[in-house]
């Protein structure tokens, strides 16, 4: 029990009662944590506008000891991250960020890579730079540090040289197959070389916006990680599927008819 802090991010939040909220935040020293902000509804609410999802700040609040359920005492913003409430498409892709962020986030357990992840892709997102690749390497780099880290440079079944070209990746297997073990692969997605190399690329540091995907090398990267982070989690990712739906109807519309 006590007063804790930690930088953190809004992640989710639902209403309580005739005037309160929970706050669901991703914390950088406690993972995910779940706070009850008293009158954040009322007009004069001390909290303001800085309860709203995605804005990332510093929380301090009042741990209960018998529930998990905290209560909220102060989040100071320090980046509001706006422009993320603007569009539809970007609420959207934001949304799979905050949604995996309390998927994968540990009630208790901090991750400073996590943590950083998850901001540094928000950050991202809020530029308005074309965001579907700041998806993609979110999504890789979230599956390495949940210790799902695909193999991409051997056969992740007998450790054999992979043949060029288009490779197979095995989804119970966790990695690209060798033609001998795919043929004894349960399940298993083709990958093209363009979407291997963004792949090792959005793995290192090096910026993945030096990358310029066409439209079908993105929608085969958004098939292929979304579906192994599913396969993974053992859920689907909704906010992805609804990004994805709303994505096509916007190409749909703007193509000339
Ligand atoms: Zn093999």
């Amino acid at each position: 029990m006590g007063l804790k802090s930690s930088e953190a991010v809004v992640i989710g939040g639902h209403n309580l009662g005739e005037a309160d909220r929970i706050v669901v935040f991703y914390t950088r020293s406690y993972g995910k944590v779940r706070a009850v902000a008293a009158g954040a509804r009322r007009i004069r609410s001390r909290f303001g506008g800085s309860l709203e999802l995605f804005t990332h700040g510093c929380l301090v609040y009042f741990e209960r000891s018998q529930s998990d359920l905290h209560r909220l005492n102060e989040f100071a913003i320090r980046q509001p991250f706006h422009a993320l409430r603007s569009s539809l498409e970007l609420l959207a892709a934001a949304s799979e960020v905050a949604e995996l962020a309390g998927v994968a986030g540990v009630e208790g357990e901090g991750s400073d890579e996590l943590f950083a992840l998850i901001v540094g892709t928000l950050g991202g997102l809020n530029t308005g730079k074309e965001f579907s690749l700041l998806l993609r390497a979110f999504e890789i780099r979230l599956l390495k540090i949940l210790g799902y880290l695909p193999e991409l440079y051997r056969c992740v079944k007998c450790r054999g040289t992979l043949p060029e070209g288009h490779q197979s990746f095995g989804l119970n297997e966790g990695g690209l197959l060798c033609p001998a073990c795919r043929a004894e692969a349960l399940e298993s997605m083709a990958v093209s070389p363009a979407a291997r190399q963004f792949l090792r690329i959005a793995l290192g540091e090096m910026a993945s916006d030096r990358f310029s995907p066409d439209a079908k090398l993105s929608d085969e990267l958004r098939s292929l990680l979304q579906t192994f982070l599913e396969f993974k989690l053992g859920r689907r990712i909704r906010s992805a599927r609804f990004l994805a739906g709303i994505s096509g109807f916007f190409l749909d519309t703007s193509s000339p008819s």
